[in-house]
């Protein structure tokens, strides 16, 4: 525990999503769907994904109807948004975005 005492503490540090990360998200109940969603891709108003974390509820949505790259990008997104929740970190959507744009490029860059 001592690990994550560090990483919010040190409220200037942005932090990284790893896989241990993943597997703790996923061992603290978070209920994680690939799914079509009420919202249409094809306009300008469609969701990506949702993150609820409501306690007892903890839920990471993805919207199936977006190019795999995109359902790639989301969910590393929720995830942030889940590490953040995690770590009794406030929601910063703009960290949380380029997080998640800098964790798909190292993951996927060379490999499309
Ligand atoms: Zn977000």
């Amino acid at each position: 525990m001592k690990k994550l005492e560090d990483k919010v503490n040190s409220k200037n540090h942005l932090p990284n999503l790893t896989l241990k990360d993943f597997v703790d998200i996923l061992a603290d109940g978070y209920h994680v769907e690939t799914l079509r969603m009420i919202s249409n891709y094809n306009n300008n108003t469609y969701l990506c994904g949702i993150h609820i974390d409501e306690g007892d509820k903890k839920e990471i949505l993805i919207n199936r109807d977006m190019p795999l790259n995109e359902r790639r990008e989301t969910i590393l997104h929720e995830f942030y948004h889940a590490l953040y929740s995690r770590l009794g970190r406030k929601q910063n959507e703009k960290e949380v975005e380029s997080l998640a744009q800098k964790k798909y490029k190292e993951l996927y860059n060379d490999k499309p």
